[in-house]
């Protein structure tokens, strides 16, 4: 299929071919004729899949056929749960539009009002915003919905999670019923189901992807590691990987800001990315990262959806995601535009319980790499602690030990399945031609340490690990 079997005008077409598309995406081919049609659309695709253009060249289009500038107030009003996402589908439309003359602004919250405000005043007929800023614009009285013919709901999912539901409601409210409505949700659990029940009429269903389905083209792997010798781990991966381009997620924007300082400290260029940074703090670290100037950007999950960098070599979940869907989210900021891209999370102990959940929706893709050899300065520290840490027997079951007297035992690895591995099912990252992120200090490959492997001692002590999810029936066998 060609854009121009999608009916496209030729000022889009022209818009397209500026950009480098060469034919749609399949969210594109699915979304683009029934919008034009004038159908009310609701999408399960995920991040990376084109849908922006999706909704953003039918909408355009049939503005500028219908001489919408002639017509007064907003007409189009795109919901995003974001800044950046916010920004990215602003310079969608502009990039998109060029040429069509249809005046669009964005608007959001964290940045002073008054260029917002300036813009609404002059005049809008595409706004894109995030509904906070939208809703408190609106009571000022400077934003008015009566006029809208196309509304577009974009990571409905992610709004929900932020919390937005009420004034989506409050919104929903003020925006005619007689519209056309576009829904997009990366993920389609109950809630957001019956939310596009009440907004959408007859919808047609576009779903590219099963709906929380991790990107094909990423390959994911996993560390168990103790938490303490996470940023050691991080380190040594990225050492091994002169041309990465990474995307660190951490749980809380304080451990975002100590991870960047640690980096910057062992001389790595790194910045940090999160809420309580200030628009333009944010906007000057995406730049830096998006120009290579920093290679290392370390984001709370603020930026684990709508961040369009088509070429993240590299995602690390630093922290695991309490929820399996941010998970999906996250990794899909790599693999972009049909790129490989590589997904590693790190699982401390405290955070095993949620492993079931996430490896369930990667499709049990994710494959377990034995924890590298680590500097002997990190590691005495580590040993100098003598927590304990756990093992894998020989027969596939974890179970709990000390750490070595040098800290120097590693984990074994196993599959996530759930079964044990046997030693020649056992993957590892492959070598650098393909994609070697993380090939173990000391390890030829073959998933089987250089240095003798310790024994195994049970202790006594009452296992109070979990695996296996929160309801564990799974108690190892001992
Ligand atoms: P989105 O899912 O809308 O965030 O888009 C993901 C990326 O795909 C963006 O960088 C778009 O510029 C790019 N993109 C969208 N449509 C196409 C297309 N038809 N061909 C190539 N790239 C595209």
């Amino acid at each position: 299929m060609t854009f121009e079997t999608l009916n496209l005008i030729p000022q889009i077409l022209h818009s397209l071919k500026g950009k480098g598309y060469l034919t749609p995406t399949p969210i594109q081919e699915k979304s683009i004729l029934h919008i034009l049609e004038g159908k009310d659309i609701i999408g399960s695709a995920q991040t990376g899949t084109g849908k922006t253009a999706a909704f953003a060249l039918p909408i355009l289009q049939m503005l500028f056929t219908t001489k919408a500038t002639q017509r007064k107030g907003i007409k189009t009003l795109v919901l995003a749960p974001t800044r950046e996402l916010a920004q990215q589908i602003s310079d969608s439309f502009r990039d998109y539009g060029r040429g069509l003359h249809l005046r669009h602004a964005v608007i959001y919250g964290g940045v002073s009002q008054r260029p917002q405000t300036d813009a609404l005043c002059s005049g809008v007929d595409i706004l894109i915003a995030t509904p906070g800023r939208l809703l408190d614009l609106m009571n000022q009285g400077y934003v008015r919905l009566e006029n809208i013919e196309f509304f577009v709901l974009d990571e409905v999912d992610r709004m929900l999670d932020m919390g937005f539901i009420n004034d989506i409601k409050k919104i929903i409210t003020r925006i005619p019923e007689k519209r056309q409505t576009v829904f997009f949700s990366a993920t389609m659990p109950a809630e957001i189901k019956k939310l596009s029940d009440t907004l959408l009429h007859h919808p047609v269903h576009v779903q590219v992807n099963p709906p929380s389905s991790t990107a094909i083209n990423v390959k994911q792997y996993m560390y168990f590691v103790q938490r303490d010798l996470k940023k050691a781990l991080l380190k040594n991966i990225l050492e091994k990987e002169p041309k990465h381009h990474t995307l660190v997620f951490t749980r809380t924007k304080r451990g975002a800001d100590k991870l960047v300082k640690s980096l910057l400290a062992d001389g790595m260029k790194a910045e940090s990315i999160h809420g309580d940074k200030s628009q333009g703090a944010r906007q000057r670290a995406l730049a830096q990262f998006k120009t290579r100037k920093i290679n290392l950007l370390v984001a709370t999950d603020v930026a684990s959806r709508g961040l369009d960098i088509t070429d993240i070599t590299h995602v690390i979940n630093f922290d695991l995601p309490e929820e399996a869907e941010v998970y999906v989210h996250r990794i899909g900021r790599t693999g972009r535009a049909g790129a490989m891209g590589i997904a590693i999370s790190f699982c401390g102990h405290d955070e095993r319980y949620m492993m079931k959940d996430i490896n369930k929706l990667s499709g049990n893709k994710i494959e377990l790499v034995a924890t590298p050899t680590l500097s002997h300065s990190e590691t005495r520290q580590h040993a100098s602690h003598d927590k304990p840490r756990i093992y894998f027997s020989s027969d596939g079951h974890h179970r709990e030990g000390h750490s070595s007297r040098h800290g120097h035992s590693r984990h074994r690895e196993r599959s996530l399945t759930g079964g044990h591995t046997s030693h020649s099912e056992r993957r590892f990252p492959p070598r650098h031609s393909e994609n070697n992120h993380a090939e173990s200090n000391g390890n030829s490959g073959n998933g089987h340490s250089s240095q003798p492997e310790r024994k195994f001692i049970p202790r006594k002590k009452k296992w109070h690990g979990k695996w296996q999810g929160k309801r564990s029936s799974h108690r190892p066998s001992r």
